[in-house]
């Protein structure tokens, strides 16, 4: 008689219990334990599969009793159970590492601080419009692991945060994509930017020569770690500052090139045709276009999909205008990277709405863009002393803490022809549940204007 296999898997959300699907499906003895309260959703699932769960607690000695831990990404390393389960040599690995053993699909990985989930979603539009078999899984939607389960998809675009990352070990992506490398997170990584360049560059991981790895040739971050790495796979940047021979790059006349990718000819789309503004969405439609490109996708589909994607919500998003003052929600924006790309792609006088939870944020560098675009910055949080001793001196500052009195506010502070921005810097737990509340909120107080 076999011995049974038997897997615990620590955390009972989206990936967890993705996780603890498909292992059951694959003969294994499943325990999932959640040191929180489980959602009635993930509990009926575990329920009818007939896993057994545990919540409010960790039972050290019946996870530690298994071979492998599954881990979900939101659990940091240093908590405790993790930590004696290392001690002990026992291998915590990721929901993807898990699932990537039982697909044999092709698969796109995408990370990056700023613009995964767009890149992830616009990659996703191309390939579907191509007419392929091509699933979406990681940070969106179902889990890669649930999905693995119940599908049958011969691609994947995979939307790959840090945390994700770093419990992948013989997974591999078929085509790597690195947008770009700013400090976040940097509490999961002992304060060491390094460290999270690292955690990123593992997109890379047990790449070989077969695969591509795509990234920004712009991004400091990225070209100084591509020095020290050996990096197998084929490498194809993109730029909009510098011509790349294989890749993407900008030309004089505002058109994408994509140039010699697998031996194609050049391809060019006028970046005025692009269905996402802004400059941070340039490098987005040309890294979704190059992993497209990469599979041989006809280049009247790239160029269609491209121009016509529909964003999702709370990135730039476009609410209406009121009496000529456009409001636009950009909730999603939690880091002050992605506030620096809101900034820079406005083009009108900007009412700003900004706060929440400040994450040690260095705002120095959005000064120089405030000084110029700026005529107010309406603060939207319980402690906004930290935006007040930024931008102070720079603009007039205004304290609000519904969102609600935000636009209201920020209404009477503008003019027709102004723009209402939404663009946090800050995560949103300290009033809201998270960005989405938040955008919803400000979606709904703008209506009620
Ligand atoms: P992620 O999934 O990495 O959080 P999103 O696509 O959800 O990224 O976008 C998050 C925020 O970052 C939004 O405010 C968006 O406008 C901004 N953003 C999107 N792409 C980029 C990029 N390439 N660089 C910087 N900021 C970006």
């Amino acid at each position: 008689m076999t011995k049974t296999k038997y897997i615990a898997i620590l955390g009972a959300g989206e990936s967890g219990v993705g996780a603890a699907i498909l292992a059951k499906q694959q003969g294994y003895s499943v325990f999932v334990s959640d040191f929180g309260k489980i959602k009635e959703k993930y509990k009926t699932e575990l329920e009818q599969e007939g896993i057994e769960w545990e919540e409010g607690k960790h039972s050290q000695e019946r996870i530690l009793s298994a071979p492998e831990i599954i881990k979900s990404p939101g659990i940091p390393e240093k908590v405790q159970i993790v930590q004696s389960a290392l001690e002990k040599g026992i291998p915590v690995i990721s929901e993807i590492e898990f699932a990537g053993r039982y697909t044999k699909a092709k698969l796109i990985g995408i990370t990056g601080s700023n613009g995964k989930t767009t890149t992830t979603l616009l990659t996703y539009h191309i390939l579907k419009k191509a007419g392929l078999n091509v699933g979406i899984a990681g940070n969106v939607g179902d889990s890669f692991a649930k999905q693995v389960t119940t599908q049958d998809f011969e691609f994947y675009v995979l939307e790959l945060s840090s945390f994700q990352l770093d419990g992948l070990v013989d997974f591999k992506v078929d085509v790597s994509v690195l947008l770009n490398i700013t400090p976040d997170h940097l509490d999961r990584y002992q304060y060491k930017f390094e460290n999270y360049v690292n955690s990123k560059f593992r997109i890379t991981n047990n790449q070989t020569k077969e695969d591509f790895f795509i990234y920004c040739k712009d991004d400091e971050a990225i070209v100084k770690a591509l020095s020290d790495k050996n990096i197998k796979a084929k490498q194809l940047p993109f730029s909009i500052k510098e011509e790349v021979s294989e890749g993407a790059f900008l030309n004089k006349k505002e058109e994408i090139v994509f140039n010699h990718i697998n031996q194609q000819q050049p391809q060019t789309m006028s970046i005025h045709d692009l269905a996402l503004n802004g400059k941070h969405n340039i490098y987005n439609s040309m890294a979704a276009g190059i992993a497209s490109k990469v599979l041989d996708l006809r280049k009247e589909i790239v160029r269609e999909s491209l121009s016509d994607f529909q964003n999702v919500e709370h990135r730039l998003e476009h609410i209406c205008y009121v009496n000529g003052i456009e409001f636009i929600n950009d909730s999603k924006a939690t880091n002050v990277n992605a506030v620096w790309y809101a900034l820079e792609s406005i083009n009108k006088p900007i009412v700003w709405i900004a706060g929440g939870v400040d994450k040690g944020n260095d705002y120095e560098e959005l000064i120089p863009l405030v000084k110029d675009k700026v005529k107010a910055l309406v603060c939207l949080g319980v402690d906004n002393s930290r935006l007040v001793e930024a931008f102070g001196d720079v603009v007039d500052v205004y304290e609000t803490s519904s969102a609600k009195d935000a636009v209201k506010l920020s209404y009477k502070l503008g003019s027709k022809g102004d723009l209402v921005l939404l663009s946090p810097a800050c995560a949103s737990f300290d009033l809201f549940d998270n960005y989405e509340e938040r955008g919803l909120e400000f979606r709904k107080a703008v209506r009620e204007l």
